[in-house]
């Protein structure tokens, strides 16, 4: 005999909830993953659980979310929902009003957002970890925005199938680029992923924003830095991806590195997704004609 009380869940509904719940417990890992690489900033977690308490977001546990932080241990969440008077048994979409506010007091002054700077720059440098697209989100601002002055690097890599000298990259030897160097023809110049140097000609650059245009460079982080700490008035856009876990499938996809270069280019993007502090702005790279079209507003261009 069947008990009343199965009866009323038919097994195709057990079945269904079952899925639901293995899916919410996968999207609050992925979410785990973006906390701890840094993908997404912690106060924007706390809002979307603010705003859905049935979200991803709004069901992740209070102790989860902080040790998802990085550098938050067992110890030191501990004390922190102490301090913060959050039960560990709270999850961030059933905080109360006043824990919510000393949440995010917190995380304010633990991880600092940066405010986005006032006005447009003419100098725009885009970076972000490995494999994010920034080269298909330069090309795509290429090929719609000829206003814009696309910087064209010169690199000790041999070219692709399909890469033209003088349009993708001035492919040259190491001997002409330690001249390239020696006679200060380069603005900024880096080893990427200890193996070839790259570098951006100065010229081209000067001679484009003397002429009152945009000018857009494609660089690696350590580049980012240097163009700032010559020119302040640069900004700075981080290019992010949509997940952790998207970043890694887009590494995998692309198939051009093997599995040892594959996981030192993972370890790499995690070290710069830390860096984001220090950008200007942030533009998530879900679609990539969006995330040019929002490249492109920070511009002085696009008011054209
Ligand atoms: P790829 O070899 O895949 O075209 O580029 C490898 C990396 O080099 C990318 O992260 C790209 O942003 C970076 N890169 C390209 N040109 C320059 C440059 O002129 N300076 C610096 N610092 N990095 C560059």
């Amino acid at each position: 005999m069947v008990e009343p009380a199965k009866r009323a869940v038919p097994e195709v509904d057990r079945a269904a909830a079952a899925r639901r719940a293995v899916e919410r417990r996968r999207a609050r890992a992925s979410l785990k993953r973006d906390l701890s690489m840094r993908v997404v900033a912690p106060q924007d977690v706390l809002d979307a659980a603010l705003a859905d308490a049935e979200s991803t977001a709004g069901s992740l546990r209070v102790p989860d979310f902080l040790t998802s932080l990085p550098a938050i241990g067992i110890g030191k969440r501990d004390r922190i929902l102490a301090e913060l008077h959050i039960s560990p048994v709270k999850r961030l979409g059933g905080l109360g009003s006043r824990q919510h506010q000393a949440l995010r007091t917190w995380l304010d002054a633990r991880f600092p957002l940066t405010a986005p700077r006032e006005g447009r720059s003419r100098l725009l440098v885009l970076a972000g970890p490995t494999a994010v697209g920034k080269g298909t989100v330069a090309a795509h601002i290429r090929s719609h925005h000829p206003e814009i002055h696309l910087s064209v690097s010169a690199t000790t890599r041999a070219p692709r199938p399909g890469e033209q000298d003088g349009v993708h990259y001035f492919f040259v030897d190491d001997a002409e680029f330690d001249r390239m160097i020696a006679a200060d023809e380069l603005l900024e110049h880096a080893t990427v992923h200890n193996k070839y140097r790259y570098g951006t000609p100065r010229r081209p650059i000067e001679r484009a924003l003397a002429e009152g245009r945009t000018v857009l460079l494609e660089i690696d982080l350590q580049g980012a830095r240097q163009v700032r700490a010559a020119d302040p008035s640069a900004s700075l856009v981080f290019l992010l991806p949509p997940s952790w876990d998207e970043l890694v499938q887009r590494l995998v996809g692309r198939g051009t590195e093997d599995s040892e270069e594959r996981a030192r280019r993972l370890r790499t993007a995690k070290v710069e997704l830390a860096s984001q502090s220090e950008f200007d702005h942030r533009v998530v790279n879900a679609d990539v004609a969006a995330a040019a079209r929002e490249v492109v507003d920070l511009t002085s261009d696009s008011a054209r």
